[in-house]
């Protein structure tokens, strides 16, 4: 048997060390010797894999206490030690993530699918708010198993081919080859005796209702996420999450920009002419707006604070009336024999635009 170097001095920790020293002396040099960081080095591999098997030794109570007594024949003979021999499991107790997880395990538990709902809001219920309830399909929790697929009163088990590690190993040399578990799929466990409700699965399909609230000033495209209500996890897993997509349904006059509200309204080229007093509509109801006399098709007016709600906001928007003068259609001939007199009764002053707009067409018709 070849000379071999006391397991304490490899890890140059004192023989009466505790475990925890030698889980941190075996930490540090592992790490500073690991074969991932030196890369094609003969020396680092061998003095790695020198350190891995003294700490399998002196980590493990009974081995330690066999080394102590009967030296390297106390811990090789008859035992099948070697290297190779739960590597694996020291590797993953003492580091951890630190170079990446080693094992290809899949947990069983998996996140549920997010959902998608289009709501169609009607403009009214813009302006306050509103909540609506809505129902949708989605997959939930079994009750029977719980949401494991285990038939009722049994159990998920460890799987018999990779014992619950999710993969099978093969040992190459110094090297290990991990391929996921073909019985398991990776996930370390099965379902013996699936749950009949389920099928297994551990959800099923099941409607759901839920109140929405929608905020005042929600626009047209707008997404609301409602946390933890899409799909029931997978074995467990977390929710998937429940986004709305907002449609506002268009008004009949109402059109709006953001929390503005434009309006166009028409008025007879009378009203137009002499002024009046007109009712226009509001989100609120009904106000009265003055027009002044000589208003000219075009004008616009602005309601301070009678538009939508800028959402999230207490702010309101304005409300812009736009003034359509209307032309007289289907006279009578009473109607058009008053017309003709006023006409004959404007002057160039009852119409000033134009007076003004003929007399630079002929300027530049001279010109
Ligand atoms: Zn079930
Ligand atoms: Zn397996």
């Amino acid at each position: 048997m070849a000379f071999k170097k006391d397991y304490y001095d490899i890890l140059e920790v004192k023989r009466d060390a505790s475990a925890s020293e030698i889980k941190k002396a075996y930490r540090k040099l592992a790490l500073k010797h690991h074969p991932d960081k030196n890369q094609g080095d003969k020396d680092s591999e061998e003095k790695f894999k020198e350190l891995t098997q003294a700490y399998e030794v002196l980590s493990d109570e009974e081995k330690r206490a066999a080394y102590d007594r009967y030296g390297h024949e106390g811990v090789s003979q008859g035992q099948g030690f070697g290297f190779n021999a739960g590597f694996g499991d020291i590797f993953n107790d003492v580091f951890g993530d630190i170079f990446g997880s080693r094992s290809t395990k899949r947990s069983r538990q998996k996140k549920g699918d997010d959902l998608r709902y289009e709501l169609k809001v009607k403009f009214e219920e813009v302006v306050s708010g509103a909540s609506k309830e809505i129902k949708f399909k989605r997959y939930e929790k079994c009750d029977s198993c719980e949401g494991t697929g285990a038939k009722k009163g049994s159990k998920p088990v460890i799987c018999p081919v990779c014992k619950g590690t999710g993969e099978i190993r093969q040992h190459q040399g110094f090297f290990t080859i991990a391929r996921t578990c073909y019985k398991c799929h990776g996930e370390g466990e099965i379902i013996e005796d699936p749950c009949p409700v389920c099928y297994g699965t551990g959800r099923i399909l099941k409607e759901r209702k839920l109140e929405i609230k929608i905020p005042a000033g929600i626009d047209d495209g707008n997404r609301l996420r409602v946390s933890g209500e899409g799909a029931a996890g997978i074995y467990g897993g977390p929710a998937g999450d429940l986004y709305v997509d907002i449609s506002v349904e268009q008004h009949r006059i109402f059109k709006r920009d953001n929390e503005n509200i434009f309006i166009t309204v028409p008025i007879s080229f009378s009203q137009a002419a002499i002024g009046c007093e007109i009712e226009v509509p509001t989100v609120d109801g009904k106000t009265t707006l003055k027009i002044p006399a000589g208003t000219q098709s075009g004008s616009r007016f602005t309601l301070k604070g009678k538009g939508l709600r800028r959402l999230n906001s207490s702010l309101r928007g304005d409300e812009h009336i736009n003034i359509i003068v209307e032309t007289p259609v289907d006279l009578t001939s009473k109607q058009k024999k008053l017309l003709e007199e006023f006409a004959q009764e404007s002057g160039e002053n009852t119409h000033p635009l134009k007076k003004s707009f003929f007399e630079k067409i002929l300027s530049k018709g001279r010109g």
